[in-house]
């Protein structure tokens, strides 16, 4: 494995990935394992073209086979989300946001999403993102029980009136409500751009209504629940034509060349596997089955007295809520289950009472488990360690002073390493992973 890198500083530290990857509970909701397919193509060499432009219509010489590639991911798009419009250069979600506020926004415009600690995204419209300082911002926010808040944002766009809303989260557990923001948009005048990113999966899985009826535009990153490389598409629904036919141009001038260079065609490719594969029966059991881990997952730790935002879920996230036990805790549950193997990140709550960097919350997910093969069963036992690595560090305390709080965590994760309760998870986690090999083709 890894047979052509010589430099072993770069090797190794892929070696021990690769390793971290197979031997732990992969639990980020928004990560995944994708297909060796998807990864020959990425590692691949498209990754030495250039093809500025679009297909048909190159700036450099040699991009007959490029063409074939990029016009076969735009088609199998289109046809999987069922939209006329799709771009798929887009190097990642933040750059496909980006992307969609410059073709329809000029700065200053108002824009409305989901506030960040109520789950969503940077690019919605958060101070620190370029999305927040170029527009005039309006965050809208979830209801104390979790839920977004359809009201308030109908007030909020009807008093603000933004050029654009966002509709779409990355710590929300519940489906999204296409259809009630497609109706505030018309009633405002507004573009409505869903962003799918997490949920892409699920959505052309059959486990998650569609927004195609409902949004002029729609982002997803390839990434996340849909399988595929690193990426990001920006598509545009029948709607988003009827409100303005030069939607699907004004997009495709601003990914090129408003906004990037040559497109990177070793994703474009990984990007037309993965949504073929996407296409296939197969992906549909897949997708329910994300959905079914997550609920069962939910039931577990419910049943073992943690506490969920929204009390459970719709689809393949969960967020853990830490305040009954104190503030600021999701570094300590983090940290601890990490020390065990399962990978997850701490994350604000609605409401949170900490901070971003020392949220109160945890936010896992099941769809690279369910990728490895596991089910209900094996969620049962995951959502009890989980349960008791959080019932472990629970007493622990943020402190106020700073340098004394670095101290203190320094030690918290010295002393992980040899605390018995971590040790035993930490081996019945490996013990479960040896029964879902992951990448067994990768040989040493
Ligand atoms: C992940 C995500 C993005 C950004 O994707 P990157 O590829 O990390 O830039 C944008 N929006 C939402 C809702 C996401 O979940």
């Amino acid at each position: 494995m890894f047979s052509f890198i010589s430099d072993s500083e770069i090797r190794d530290a892929m070696k021990k990935e690769l390793e971290r990857q197979r031997e732990g509970l992969e639990m980020i909701p928004s990560e995944n394992f994708t297909s060796m397919a998807v990864m020959e193509a990425v590692g691949s060499i498209l990754t030495n073209k250039y093809s500025e432009g679009y297909a048909g219509k190159r700036y450099y010489g040699g991009n007959q086979y490029i063409d074939v590639i990029e016009s076969k991911a735009i088609e199998r798009a289109k046809k999987l989300f069922k939209v006329p419009y799709a771009n798929v250069q887009p190097y990642s979600g933040s750059p496909a946001n980006t992307e969609v506020y410059f073709s329809i926004c000029s700065p200053g415009d108002v824009i409305m999403g989901l506030n960040l600690s109520d789950g969503g995204h940077l690019t919605h419209g958060w101070s620190t993102s370029i999305s927040g300082k170029v527009f005039k911002s309006i965050a809208y926010h979830v209801k104390p029980d979790g839920y977004i808040n359809i009201q308030e944002a109908r007030e909020l766009a009807e008093k603000n009136k933004p050029r654009l809303i966002w509709v779409g989260a990355t710590a929300y557990t519940r489906e999204l409500p296409f259809e009630e923001f497609g109706e505030i948009a018309d009633d405002v005048g507004a573009y409505l751009a869903a962003d799918i990113s997490h949920v892409a999966g699920l959505i052309v899985g059959g486990a998650h209504k569609s927004p195609v009826d409902y949004a002029h535009i729609i982002t997803t990153t390839t990434h996340k629940t849909l399988r595929g490389p690193r990426g990001a598409m920006i598509m545009v629904t029948n709607k988003g034509i009827e409100k303005d036919k030069d939607l699907p141009e004004k997009i495709d001038k601003i990914v090129f060349p408003g906004m990037q260079g040559g497109p990177h065609d070793h994703v474009t490719a990984g990007i037309a596997i993965a949504l073929d594969e996407a296409s296939k029966p197969d992906f549909t059991l897949y997708a329910r089955q994300i959905v079914k881990n997550s609920r069962a997952l939910a039931s577990s730790l419910k049943q073992n007295g943690v506490k969920l935002v929204t009390d459970g879920t719709d689809n393949h996230m969960i967020l853990i809520d830490l305040t009954p036990f104190g503030k600021g805790l999701g570094v300590f549950v983090q940290d601890a289950l990490d020390a065990a193997g399962i990978t997850v990140n701490k994350n604000t709550i609605p409401g949170e009472p900490s901070s971003p960097f020392y949220p109160s919350g945890i936010r896992l997910g099941t769809p690279a488990l369910t990728t490895r093969g596991m089910k209900e069963k094996e969620m049962d036992l995951i959502g009890a360690w989980i349960s008791e690595i959080v019932k472990l560090v629970k007493n622990n305390r943020l402190i106020e002073n700073k340098e004394e709080r670095v101290e203190y965590l320094k030690k918290f994760r010295l002393e992980l390493q040899s605390n018995t309760k971590v040790k035993q998870v930490r081996e019945q986690v490996l013990s479960l992973c040896s029964k879902f090999p992951l990448y067994p083709e990768l040989k040493d």
